[in-house]
């Protein structure tokens, strides 16, 4: 089949909740994709981070087929041989008490309302049903009916009424804003320390510090969403370590599982998950033995290949080239690692017709907030791949 046919089955006969970019995929290996033509091209989006470790890594796909053959699902009616060690080696390396893996991002974030929400009850004496969580306008933490329901993004919420009580929002980058928020019933903020789909948003330096510290004073519980930015994808494992701090309750997922296969966690650090009791929670799926297998190689080979070091020194070689692009369309250039946003200048319109001009140059990105390239390659790339990138965004940013 052509990539046109391909394209003409999905839109007759799929829900139309994505405008994706019309180029069909049959292949990946690194950073590279190849489509059914057998055209090649960069990805540059990695799965909204998705695949740091790189497409079809042969590590994690060894140990994915592995644990396949052995044992896939048991369910947590029973333990399974895996869990424990994905537990141990998750625990170690980001230096966390407690972990409780679930499969999507979206139920990660799910979980950690739970948990400090009964936190706040239990330990803080907030009455019943009274707790609330700070947010921050212009996040993105899911999809479900909860957290849309305290999205600032009006298409997020538009028709999917009515939503979830007890979430407060507050400007992103602004800490006097988020202590003004705070009451007694206040049990936890919730924030991306980078928002990424809300346009690679960077505060301030210091921010997440004086929120941790302001966390600490009103007896909150701080919980990161690294979803995206975790697990190397800014330069250091976690985003958090850019401001030194460590949160309460830091969430994974996407390249948790080198792309492989859904898996998130919520990983905390002061025994905040003790809150759970048999029966208070649970996925048929999460924790499976398939995921801890492929969960534990992503991890190995994140740190084995020095991806974290990579995205540092990349990111900064790749923020300065752009920078240097001096482009006439670009207002703003920004990000951590190889987190990249460029922003376009408001009369330039949409980012959208530029995606598709560097999908003609063979490197695929995908606009944010409309006005937003976001470039975010797999952290396998290399200086050459990068350089050879530039070439082609400056051809199409510099016409
Ligand atoms: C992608 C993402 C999520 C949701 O993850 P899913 O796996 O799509 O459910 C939540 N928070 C952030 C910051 C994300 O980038």
């Amino acid at each position: 089949m052509e990539s046109r046919q391909f394209i003409e089955v999905e839109d007759r006969l799929g829900a139309y909740n994505y405008k994706p970019l019309d180029v069909v995929i049959s292949k990946g290996r690194g950073i590279w994709l190849e489509d059914v033509a057998g055209n090649r091209y960069m990805d540059f989006l990695a799965a909204y981070s998705a695949v740091n470790q790189g497409h079809c890594h042969p590590r994690i796909l060894k140990a994915m087929t592995d644990q396949a053959k052995r044992l896939t699902l048991t369910s947590r009616a029973f333990r399974n041989d895996q869990l424990g060690q994905f537990y141990e080696e998750i625990c170690s390396l980001t230096k966390s008490h407690k972990v409780l893996p679930m499969n999507s991002g979206t139920e990660a974030v799910e979980t950690a309302i739970k948990a400090v929400r009964k936190w706040g009850y239990e330990s803080k004496g907030v009455p019943r049903d009274q707790a609330e969580i700070i947010v921050c306008d212009n996040n993105f933490h899911g999809r479900t009916i909860t957290i849309v329901g305290f999205s600032s993004e009006e298409q997020y919420r538009d028709g999917f009424g009515p939503f979830t009580p007890g979430f407060v929002s507050v400007p992103f980058g602004d800490a006097e804003a988020f202590e003004a928020a705070i009451t007694p019933n206040t049990v936890g903020f919730l924030v991306e320390p980078i928002q990424g789909e809300g346009g690679v948003i960077v505060p301030a330096e210091g921010y997440l510090a004086q929120c941790r510290e302001i966390c600490d004073r009103h007896g909150i519980m701080m919980i990161l969403d690294e979803i995206q930015t975790g697990l190397g994808r800014t330069g250091k494992l976690f985003a958090e370590e850019h401001d030194g701090i460590e949160a309460d309750a830091t969430l994974v997922g996407k390249a948790l599982s080198g792309g492989f296969y859904p898996i998130s966690a919520v990983l905390s650090n002061n025994e905040l998950l003790g809150v759970f009791m048999p029966g208070d929670h649970g996925s048929t799926f999460g924790g499976n033995p398939l995921a801890c297998a492929v969960a534990r190689e992503s991890l190995k080979v994140l740190m084995d290949e020095g991806l974290i070091g990579r995205a540092h020194e990349l990111g900064d070689y790749f923020l300065k080239s752009l920078k240097n692009l001096d482009s006439p369309l670009v207002k703003e250039v920004r990000g951590k690692g190889l987190l990249l946003g460029v922003e376009l200048l408001e009369e330039v319109g949409s980012a959208r017709p530029y995606c598709e001009s560097l999908m003609g140059e063979g490197i695929l990105c995908k606009e944010t907030h409309d006005s937003v390239l976001r470039f975010s390659p797999p952290l396998v790339i290399s200086r050459q791949e990068l350089d050879q990138a530039l070439e082609k965004i400056a051809k199409v940013l510099r016409p």
